[in-house]
C-alpha cells in the first residue's frame, strides 16, 4: 500500500514537474536574443573566453538581449534542474563564466548604451566591451568612466571585480564608480542595488560580484569629463638596467600625483636569451604638460656612481583615450595561467628576485610563448576609500604585480605551470591579498581570504540573504570551501 503511495507520488511530482518546465523550444519561441546548442555552428566560438586552457563543454549557450530574456534563461535552467554561469566579455583567467554541462547565461549581446547629461550618468548593459563604451562615451560625449585598459575586456565583469586603466588614479576604481545595478536574483525576481535599495547587496557586488550573488544585468556608472588627447610614453630599456629601472620607477611612483599612472612589465617571448622591460607613464591632463611629468624617465642616475640610465626606445603618443584602448593589447587564441598578489614593497631583495625569476623562466621555441610580470600601479583615488568602503579591500597597497604566462606548444604547459606556481611561492612572503579580477585556482590555498580578507564574511551573509539555496555556486563562489578552509 505504501509502496503504491510513494510511487503515486513520484508520478504526480514528474508530471507536475513537467508540466512547469520551460522546454528548449518555449526558450527558443519566446526569448529575445539567440539559443546556441552544442550542435549549432556557433558553439565552439561562444564557449571559448580568453584562456584556451579550459576546453568546458557546457548543455547550452543563451545569449539574452534584454533582461526579460535572461530571467527566461534562468527560468528554463532551473525548472530542468539545471546549474548556471554567467559570462560577459569571458576574459576569466579561469574561465568561470563556462561550465560544463551548466546553462551559460551569456550576456555580451546586452549592448545598448545611454549618457544623460543632465544627472551625468552612463547606463550600460553588461555585455558592452570598453573599447564600445567608450566609442560611446568619449566620441559622442567627451565623458568616461574608469574602465579596462584592453578592448575586449567587458563592462560586467571588470566592473564587479574592482577594474582599474589609466583613469583610475584620478577618478578611482570601476566599481567605486557605479550608483546603481539591476540583478536578476536566484528567485528570478529583478531587483534594483544602489545606497537606498538592497544596499547591502549593492556593497557585495562591487568588489564582490563574481561570488554568486545573481546576473547583473544593468549598470550606472558616473560620467567625468575627458580631454580630446592624453600623454602617454612607452619607454624600453637594456635588461642589463632592471635593477636600476625598477628602482627608479617604485621611488618615482612615492611622490608622483594621482594625474600620473605607471605600468612596468617584463617578459620573457620564446627562446630571447635575456627578458624584455618596458615602462608605460600616463599622464591625466592636459598633453602639453605630459612631458614635465614622465620626461625623468629618459634620463635618471643609476645604482652605480655617475652611471646614467637611458631608455633603449620610446615612443610618445598623444591620443584620445578611446584610441589609447582600441590600440591596446588584445590577446587571441591562447592558453595561460596567471597569478597575482599585493607587493607591499618593492625593496632590494624583492627586485633581485623578479630579476631572478624572469630569467629562470622557461625558453621554448614557440614565438607566442610568453612568460611575464606586469606590475600595475593601482593607487591614487584606487586607495583613497575604507577598506570596507565596498567589497573590495585592496585599498592599502599600491603596486598590483600580475605573473603570467601564455602559451601555444601544450608541451609547454607543465614547465610554464611549474614555473608560475614557484614564482607565486616566492613572492607570498612580499604580498598581501590577490586582485579578484586576476583569478588563480592553481596556486591559492584560500582564495576567499586572499581576493576578500576582512570583507569575506560579510560577503557571506549577504550571499545567504539574497541566494539561501546557493543557487549560483561555482568553484570559487562565496561560501565554496578553499583548500584550506
Ligand atoms: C586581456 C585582458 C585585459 C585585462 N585588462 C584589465 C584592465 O585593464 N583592468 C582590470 O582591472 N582588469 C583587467 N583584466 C582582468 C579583468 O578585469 C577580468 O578578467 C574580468 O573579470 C573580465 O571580465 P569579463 O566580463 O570580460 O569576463 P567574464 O569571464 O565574462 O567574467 C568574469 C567573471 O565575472 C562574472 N560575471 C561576468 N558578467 C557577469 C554579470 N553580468 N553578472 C554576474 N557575474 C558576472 C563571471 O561569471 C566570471 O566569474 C584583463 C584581463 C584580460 C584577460
Amino acid at each position: 500500500m505504501n509502496k503504491i503511495l510513494i510511487l503515486f507520488i513520484c508520478v504526480l511530482s514528474c508530471f507536475i514537474n513537467s508540466a512547469q518546465s520551460l522546454t528548449l523550444p518555449q526558450l527558443t519561441a519566446q526569448i529575445n536574443g539567440k539559443v546556441i546548442s552544442q550542435s549549432s555552428p556557433d558553439f565552439n566560438n561562444a564557449r571559448f573566453g580568453y584562456n584556451y586552457r579550459y576546453n568546458r563543454v557546457p548543455q547550452i549557450i543563451v545569449q539574452p538581449l534584454d533582461t526579460a530574456s535572461v530571467v527566461l534563461a534562468l527560468e528554463y535552467a532551473q525548472t530542468n534542474n539545471l546549474l548556471v554561469s554567467v559570462k560577459s566579455g569571458g576574459h576569466s583567467a579561469i574561465a568561470e563564466g563556462v561550465q560544463d554541462l551548466r546553462v551559460v547565461i551569456d550576456v555580451s549581446q546586452m549592448k545598448q548604451i545611454s549618457y544623460d547629461p543632465v544627472s551625468n550618468i552612463i547606463t550600460t548593459q553588461s555585455g558592452n566591451k570598453w573599447v564600445e563604451v567608450y566609442n560611446y562615451t568619449i566620441n559622442q560625449h567627451q565623458v568616461a568612466t574608469p574602465g579596462g585598459s584592453c578592448p575586449s575586456v567587458s563592462v560586467g565583469g571588470l566592473t564587479l571585480g574592482g577594474g582599474a586603466n589609466d583613469l583610475s588614479t584620478v577618478h578611482g576604481l570601476a566599481t567605486d564608480n557605479v550608483v546603481e545595478l539591476e540583478v536578476v536574483l536566484a528567485n528570478r525576481s529583478v531587483v534594483i542595488a544602489n545606497e537606498q535599495t538592497n544596499v547591502d547587496l549593492f556593497w557585495a557586488l562591487r568588489g564582490g560580484g563574481h561570488g554568486g550573488f545573481g546576473i547583473v544585468t544593468l549598470f550606472k556608472f558616473r560620467a567625468h569629463p575627458v580631454l580630446p588627447t592624453y600623454y602617454s610614453a612607452w619607454i624600453t630599456y637594456a635588461w642589463s638596467d632592471f635593477e636600476d629601472v625598477l628602482t627608479y620607477v617604485n621611488t618615482f611612483s612615492e611622490t608622483m600625483p594621482n594625474t600620473v599612472n605607471l605600468y612596468f612589465t617584463a617578459w620573457r617571448s620564446s627562446n630571447a636569451t635575456n627578458p624584455s622591460v618596458a615602462l608605460s607613464c600616463f599622464f591625466n591632463g592636459p598633453s602639453q604638460l605630459g612631458e614635465s611629468h614622465c620626461g625623468s624617465f629618459r634620463n635618471f642616475s643609476g645604482s652605480k656612481r655617475n652611471t646614467y640610465i637611458t631608455p633603449v626606445t620610446i615612443s610618445v603618443t598623444n591620443a584620445s583615450y578611446y584610441e589609447t584602448v582600441k590600440n591596446g593589447t588584445d590577446p587571441k587564441a591562447r592558453s595561460s595561467y596567471t597569478s597575482g598578489s599585493f607587493l607591499t614593497g618593492i625593496d632590494k631583495k624583492v627586485i633581485k628576485n623578479i630579476k631572478t625569476q624572469l630569467e629562470k623562466s622557461p625558453v621554448t621555441p614557440y614565438t607566442f610563448n610568453t612568460a611575464r610580470l606586469n606590475l600595475y600601479w593601482q593607487g591614487g583615488q584606487m586607495l583613497n576609500q575604507a577598506r570596507d568602503y565596498n567589497a573590495y579591500v585592496h585599498r592599502t597597497y599600491p603596486w598590483n604585480a600580475v605573473w603570467l604566462v601564455s602559451y601555444t606548444g601544450g608541451e609547454f604547459e607543465e614547465p610554464y605551470r611549474k614555473w608560475i606556481k614557484q614564482t607565486y611561492r616566492k613572492f607570498e612572503s612580499f604580498s598581501e591579498g590577490v586582485y579578484q579580477n586576476y583569478p588563480d585556482e592553481n596556486n591559492l590555498d584560500n582564495w576567499a581570504e586572499a581576493y576578500y580578507m576582512e570583507n569575506y564574511p560579510k560577503l557571506q551573509v549577504v550571499k545567504a540573504t539574497y541566494d539561501p539555496n546557493n543557487y549560483f555556486r561555482f568553484a570559487q563562489s562565496i561560501g565554496s570551501p578553499s583548500l584550506s578552509s
